[in-house]
């Protein structure tokens, strides 16, 4: 799962935050047949933004969708979504949220396979490495983005 379209090009995104300076974490939305719908990564430093972590990025790059299309979606995302993020996948319910990592942090996993959404986690090296240097470099600016004093 690693070397699907979808992981790659979330990776790709947080490679891209983390050059930009900003929380390092990439997502992309990919439809039932493959096609990616969107991807995005986590703007908040660089747009001032209190929403636009990289899933809801995504989501708002994919666009205005019919339900259908994200019912048999996977959402990729280099870090376990928070609750802000998961609360997207299960509203407009998509079928698979792929996770590049969760030992950073561990979002709605729990509360995603409760309403039937398929969780994988990749234990990705590359998407904790970023996280790790993000963290080291910048604490206040990650514990801002999770919502903690
Ligand atoms: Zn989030």
């Amino acid at each position: 799962m690693e070397t699907d379209p979808g992981f790659i090009a979330a990776l790709e995104e947080a490679r891209k935050g983390a050059a930009e300076g900003g929380v390092p974490i990439g997502s992309a939305l990919v439809a039932a047949d493959g096609t990616i719908l969107g991807r995005g990564h986590n703007m908040r430093l660089q747009k001032g933004s209190a929403t636009l972590h990289a899933e809801i990025s995504t989501f708002e790059n994919a666009g205005r969708l019919p339900a259908s299309v994200y019912r048999g979606a996977t959402c990729y995302t280099t870090l376990s979504p928070c609750d802000m993020c998961t609360g997207s996948c299960v509203m407009y319910k998509v079928k698979r949220v792929v996770i590049g990592e969760n030992e950073t942090f561990v979002g709605g996993e729990e509360y995603l396979k409760q309403r039937g959404i398929e969780v994988v986690v990749l234990k990705n090296k590359e998407c904790q490495e970023l996280m790790k240097k993000f963290i080291a470099e910048k604490p206040e600016e990650w514990n801002e983005d999770i919502g903690e004093p």
